[in-house]
């Protein structure tokens, strides 16, 4: 087995702010910590577990973290520590079967998550199944709410029975589960596709409706520029909360309402639109390092380059100089650690610069071109890159871009 799977079966009450789950685990030794005698996972403070079995399985202890959190911050995470009576052995898998309640109410400094009457948003952010931060997995969540809700999430499949499922078999990081009474949805189609929105509320009707237009606009542009993505376009849920911002996971986005008039910032959702939806052609390089420059300064192109299209050259001129100004002095792309406190600004800002020069340098005609062999050739590594635009503009041009990621 390449990945730790989670089959879950998740009851979830709304009305009454409870969540149950039995979560079984199956994961091989390599997934799981080199110390075989036991290992640690997280889960939210408010979800008390009441069962851990499976192989070897000796006991758990359960309490607060004793080490500093993971991502800074207090956030309610406990430590769920899981004892073996013998090690793994190499090559088996070891199945854990964890089973917990409890009442998470509205979770995390940003209350990104909750479990409420009016809206469910679980994820990561306040974890609601045993965790671990360094893990890719798959899984499966069989979802039961209380009636009148409906659910979205990742993958979602409904049998005739009205069961919930919902599934991921690529390897991805977090679950998300979101329920409310209602959804309302404004959608567009799209050539091949089509961008949906969903929403609780009337009030987010003309946001929502501002977001499906743009995302179908840039779809539209993106898949005439670079060829069609055979990545279906992720649906795109308003949260009823004004807090928190937005993630993104893979089929599924996730962001609040805006708090004053969104129209008046419409140029700055559509960026954010262009860049999300630019990750439609640009998330196969690994997000682990600074190679993830070609994901997410290839996004924010996408989304420069569909602002220039939308807005004219003004516009793409204005925010290319307000780029540049914000990458001085930055360090170089190549080599940089992910966990940078400059990493945002060079992997978004800076490398998107070093793709506008390059246009500038080589044309629009041969940038195209250049992006669309990328694309096809599903070149994934910097050099793999750099060996494209040399076949494409020429050795200089490959010469160049590789002396500007190490300045
Ligand atoms: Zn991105």
């Amino acid at each position: 087995m390449k990945h730790p799977h989670y089959e879950i079966g998740l009851h979830l009450s709304p009305r009454l702010g409870e969540l149950r789950a039995r979560v079984e685990l199956t994961c091989s030794l390599e997934d799981l910590d080199a110390e075989p005698s036991s290992d640690v996972f997280f889960l939210h403070r408010s979800l008390r577990p009441e069962t851990v079995t499976g192989d070897d399985v000796i006991g758990f202890t359960w309490g607060d973290m004793s080490t500093p959190h993971p991502l800074g911050n207090d956030m309610g995470w406990a430590e769920l520590t899981v004892s073996y009576g013998k090690a793994a052995q190499l090559g088996k898998t070891r199945r854990l079967v964890f089973e917990y309640r409890g009442c998470p109410g509205i979770v995390s400094q940003w209350q990104v998550n909750r479990l409420t009457p009016e809206w469910v948003e679980l994820g990561m952010y306040a974890p609601w199944f045993p965790f671990r931060l360094d893990w890719h997995f798959t899984y499966r969540v069989s979802v039961t709410v209380d009636p009148g809700y409906e659910t979205i999430g990742v993958g979602m499949c409904k049998s005739p029975d009205g069961q919930v499922t919902l599934a991921s078999t690529e390897p991805t990081r977090d679950i998300v589960v979101v329920c409310a009474p209602r959804f309302l949805t404004e959608q567009r189609a799209v050539a091949h596709d089509s961008v949906r929105v969903r929403f609780t509320s009337e009030n987010d009707a003309g946001f929502a409706k501002q977001i499906a237009e743009d995302g179908a606009w840039v779809l539209d542009f993106l898949g005439s520029w670079l060829g069609r993505s055979m990545v279906k376009p992720p649906e795109i849920v308003i949260a009823p909360r004004t807090t928190g911002g937005a993630y993104v996971r893979p089929g599924l986005v996730v962001m609040s309402r805006p708090e004053g008039d969104p129209a008046s910032e419409r140029q700055r959702y559509f960026r954010w639109v262009a860049h999300e939806f630019g990750h439609l052609w640009w998330f196969r390089a690994s997000f682990t390092n600074w190679e993830d420059w070609l994901n997410e300064s290839f996004a924010e192109f996408c989304s420069l380059a569909s602002l220039r299209q939308k807005y004219g050259e003004d516009a793409y001129a204005c925010r290319l100089s307000d780029m540049r100004h914000r990458s001085q002095d930055l360090p170089p792309v190549r080599g940089l650690p992910r966990n940078h406190e400059k990493a945002s600004d060079v992997l978004y800002v800076k490398g998107c610069v070093i793709l506008a020069d390059l246009e500038m340098n080589i044309g629009r005609e041969l940038m195209t071109r250049f992006l669309q062999e990328v694309y096809s050739q599903e070149a994934v590594t910097t050099e793999a890159v750099i060996q494209v635009l040399n076949a494409v503009a020429g050795p200089t041009h490959g010469q160049w871009l590789d002396e500007r990621l190490r300045s």
